[in-house]
């Protein structure tokens, strides 16, 4: 078994297997220095800590354990299908009977003249130890994407009290996939935290002069800044598999048992296509710490013959200052809303199709609020059932007794 990528994914993979309790190799295969280590913590905990950390996703000490071998600092550059043989970056190959592309995804390079060293993406910890030596109350920091890492970096950024600009082009933030009500309560957070963020404001110049970012706004304004940092999407990494001619479609396409169009050759996580049962079977490209791990899990149990079809329902989170943003489902699938208040501010859209069925649900609140709503929420969807709007929308209505109906 030969896993390439050893992200959230690929280590997940590898750790299943073992758990599944299959005894022959497997080599996990990455191109960064460090052990697998999660992403999520790059844009909150780890950018305001003190002293930034890996939080690893397994010790070398639980690798060995397992018996998993792991080629790091090192590229995996074609796949000979024939041959059943990866070839790598230092020259050597490696033989595989299955082969799994955990290759996930990197920054959405900005297309213009004028970037510079501070002119930067965040997407390793090797970025973010970059970006953090930036951070403090004598730097200003301008956003480029009123995006996840956008918003997380800028509140990341406040506490350590530098002054920071959010620049995002559509006429709001987060315009794909939250919904306006839950992304008008974000972007006030931001601002009574002392963030500016200007919507709607494409750039027109970028000049880095190695000491100081000057943006040009299309209507004139300009700005000065310590550094940018760039955070306008993520692009799967498929090269890989392109040149080994396999079928790519938004990502590398695999079917619902996360196969490739070579059924030896299996891929999951950020760099992977698949379709989504819960949805009809409509093809998407999940960018999400949990889809991921679910993914690697599930990739492994079908590298190892178990044929079974992907039906999680998508969640994710984000924390920005002391509110929580959680989404289960795709949003974009629903025609009507309802919504739910809940305590201390915190309220749950939820999203249903024209035939009544709950297809997503997207909450926001302190803490912890909205976590059980939107767990129950998820397990509603993965039933399909069709709530009725007026339970759904009174707090004295559990959603827990609507499961059990
Ligand atoms: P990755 O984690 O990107 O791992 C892929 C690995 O493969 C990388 O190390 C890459 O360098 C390596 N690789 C690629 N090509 C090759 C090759 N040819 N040879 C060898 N190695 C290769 N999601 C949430 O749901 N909630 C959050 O709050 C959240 N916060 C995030 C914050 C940040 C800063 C970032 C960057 C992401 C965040 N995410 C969050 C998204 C989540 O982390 C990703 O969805 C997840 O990491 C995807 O896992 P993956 O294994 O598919 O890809
Ligand atoms: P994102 O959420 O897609 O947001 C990018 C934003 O930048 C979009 O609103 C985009 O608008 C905007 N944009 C695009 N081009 C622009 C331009 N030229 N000028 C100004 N704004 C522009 O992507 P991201 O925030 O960069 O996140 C990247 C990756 O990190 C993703 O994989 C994401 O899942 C992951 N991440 C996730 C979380 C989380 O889930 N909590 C947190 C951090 C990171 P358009 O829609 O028009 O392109």
């Amino acid at each position: 078994m030969v896993i390439i990528g050893a992200g959230e994914c690929g280590g997940r993979a590898a750790l299943a297997l073992r758990d599944l309790g299959y005894e022959g190799p497997v080599t996990l295969v990455g191109d960064e220095p460090h052990l697998p280590y999660e992403r999520p913590p790059l844009s909150k905990e780890a950018m305001t800590s003190e002293a930034p950390a890996i939080k690893a996703i397994a010790s070398d000490e639980l690798l060995a354990e397992c018996s998993i071998r792991r080629s790091h600092s090192v590229r995996a550059v074609a796949i000979d299908r024939a041959e059943h043989v990866v070839r790598l970056s230092d020259g050597s190959s490696l033989a595989y009977d299955k082969l799994l592309l955990a290759t996930g995804s990197v920054p959405r390079k900005l297309p213009m003249p004028g970037l510079g060293p501070r002119c930067v993406y965040l997407r390793t910890f090797n970025d973010a130890l970059a970006i953090r030596a930036h951070l403090s109350p004598q730097n200003r920091v301008a956003v480029i994407g009123g995006g996840f890492i956008g918003l997380e970096l800028a509140a990341a950024a406040r506490k350590l009290g530098a002054t920071v600009t959010v620049i995002e082009a559509q006429p709001r933030i987060l315009m794909r996939g939250v919904p306006a009500e839950i992304a008008e309560i974000i972007h006030k957070a931001h601002e009574a935290e002392g963030v500016t963020i200007l919507t709607g404001r494409g750039i027109a110049a970028i000049a880095d002069d190695g000491a100081e970012v000057r943006i040009e706004l299309a209507e004139g304004q300009g700005i000065g800044a310590d550094l940018a940092v760039i955070g306008i999407g993520a692009m799967p990494v498929t090269a890989l598999a392109a040149e080994a001619g396999l079928a790519i479609d938004n990502g590398i396409a695999v079917d619902g048992m996360l196969r490739t169009d070579d059924p030896d050759i299996f891929a999951a996580g950020d760099c992977c296509s698949f379709p989504l049962a819960i949805y009809g079977g409509r093809r998407v490209r999940l960018e999400a710490w949990r889809n991921a791990q679910e993914q690697g899990a599930l990739a492994a149990k079908n590298m190892l013959g178990a044929n079974e079809a992907h039906a999680a329902v998508p969640w994710f989170w984000s924390d920005q200052y002391g509110l929580t943003l959680q989404i289960a489902g795709l949003s974009d699938e629903g025609r009507s809303t309802v919504r739910r208040d809940l305590d201390d501010g915190a309220f749950i859209l939820f999203h249903l199709a024209e035939d009544g069925r709950l297809v997503a649900a997207s909450g926001i609140g302190p803490g912890n609020a909205v976590a059980r709503d939107i767990r129950l929420a998820e397990m509603l969807i993965a039933k399909r059932a069709t709530p009725a709007p007026e339970a759904l929308g009174s707090q004295a209505v559990k959603l827990k007794s609507l499961l059990a109906a």
